[in-house]
C-alpha cells in the first residue's frame, strides 16, 4: 500500500523544526506576506484516526494544510470551513479550522473507484477529485452573516484551485504548495509510519493600487471579442512566485529543517522577518451534550428507527468518537408538546 512517491527517506530525528505551526513571515523589500505551516501530530492523528486508503489520506493532508493555511490568516474568532464536492473517487472533502487553532477534517469515498485508480496509477489528487467545486465559508458565529467563495474544481489538484479562487475572488496574486508524505521510523517493534504534512502561502500585497492589478485576469464580463488589458507582471511578484516555485515536497515536510530556515533560504536575499508561531492541534468540537442536543431535533418516529440493539449509536464522522444513548434518555426529558 505505500506509494514511494509519497515516502519521505529515512533519516535521523532531528530536533530543530516546530511541528504543528504556523509562521507569518513578511518580505518587505518585495511586497510579499506569507506563512509556512508545519504539522506533524496534528495531521498524524486525523489521518490515522481514519485509516483511509494512502492517496485519500494524502489528498486530505493536503486539503488540512491548505485550510490551516488559510484558517490561521483570518483576523477574528469563528469558524472557516473547506469544502469539496466532485464526481471522482473522492466525492467529498471537509476541513474544518476553529480558530485560534484547532482543526477537524474528514473524507467520504468511494472505496472501489479508489482502488481501481490506485491500480492504474492514477490516484493523484486531480484525478482523485475530479470535476465539481471548492467553497470556502467563513463561519463567526449566529450572530453574523457567513460569507462563502466557491471556485470550479477542473481536474487539477487543490493548490490549482487555490490560485484560481485567489485570482477570481480575491484578485491577489497568491502562490500556494502544499505537501504531505508518510515517515517511517525504524523501532523496536517495527517500523512505525507517521504522517507529515507542509505548506507555504505566499502573496503579494503592495501599498500601491497600480501595482496591485493583475495582469492575466479573464476579461469577465466584457462583450465578447474585447482584448484583454495586458499588464505586465510587477517585477517583484515575478521574483516571489519564481522562488516560491523552487521549494520541493521535501522542504515541506523535512523534520530537520525549520520553517524559520526554510523562509530564510528562500528569502535570504531580500531579508525576511518571521513573526510569531501560532499552534494549531488536531481536535474535534463534538461532546455528547452536541450529539444529544441533534438527536432532540428528531421527531421521535425518526428516533425510533435509529434504535438498534436496545440502543442509539452516533459515531462522530471527523474524529470516529462513539455516543450511547439509551432511546428512553433522550425521549424521557423531551418538554411537553403544546
Ligand atoms: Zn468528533
Amino acid at each position: 500500500m505505500n506509494d514511494p512517491q509519497i515516502a519521505i527517506p529515512v533519516r535521523a530525528p532531528a530536533t530543530e523544526a516546530l511541528d504543528d505551526s504556523i509562521l507569518p513571515f513578511a518580505v518587505k523589500a518585495l511586497d510579499l506576506r506569507g506563512r509556512i505551516v508545519r504539522l506533524g501530530a496534528a495531521v498524524d492523528t486525523i489521518l490515522t484516526s481514519h485509516d483511509y486508503p494512502p492517496p485519500v489520506a494524502k489528498l486530505l493532508g493536503e486539503a488540512i494544510v491548505l485550510t490551516v493555511m488559510l484558517g490561521s490568516s483570518l483576523k477574528f474568532d469563528g469558524r472557516f470551513i473547506l469544502q469539496t464536492q466532485s464526481d471522482g473517487p473522492v466525492r467529498m472533502l471537509v476541513v474544518d479550522f476553529t480558530s485560534p487553532g484547532k482543526v477537524r477534517a474528514c473524507a467520504h469515498f468511494d472505496a472501489k473507484r479508489v482502488t481501481a485508480a490506485m491500480a492504474a496509477g492514477a490516484a493523484d489528487p486531480g484525478h482523485l477529485l475530479g470535476r465539481g467545486n471548492l467553497a470556502m465559508t467563513i463561519d463567526q458565529g449566529p450572530e453574523m452573516s457567513r460569507y462563502q467563495g466557491v471556485v470550479p474544481l477542473e481536474g487539477g489538484g487543490l493548490e490549482a484551485a487555490a490560485h484560481e479562487y485567489f485570482a477570481r475572488s480575491e484578485q491577489i496574486p497568491t502562490r500556494v504548495r502544499l505537501a504531505v508524505a508518510e515517515e517511517f521510523r525504524p523501532g523496536q517493534n517495527g517500523a512505525h509510519r507517521h504522517w507529515r504534512a507542509g505548506g507555504i502561502l505566499l502573496q503579494f500585497l503592495p501599498n500601491s493600487i497600480e501595482r496591485q492589478r493583475q495582469a492575466d485576469l479573464d476579461p469577465g464580463d466584457a462583450p465578447p471579442g474585447t482584448v484583454a488589458h495586458a499588464t505586465p507582471e510587477d517585477e517583484a511578484w515575478v521574483e516571489g512566485r519564481s522562488l516560491i516555485a523552487t521549494v520541493d515536497d521535501l522542504e515541506l515536510i523535512d523534520p530537520a529543517l525549520s520553517s524559520e530556515r526554510l523562509a530564510y533560504r528562500l528569502f535570504h536575499e531580500r531579508g525576511v522577518h518571521v513573526f510569531r508561531h501560532a499552534p494549531v492541534a488536531a481536535k474535534c468540537s463534538c461532546s455528547r451534550d452536541g450529539v444529544e442536543t441533534m438527536l432532540r431535533s428528531f421527531p421521535q418516529a425518526d428516533r425510533d428507527d435509529m434504535v438498534e440493539d436496545g440502543k442509539i449509536t452516533v459515531t462522530c464522522e471527523f474524529c470516529s468518537s462513539t455516543y450511547v444513548f439509551a432511546p428512553d434518555e433522550i425521549a424521557a426529558a423531551e418538554p411537553p408538546s403544546a
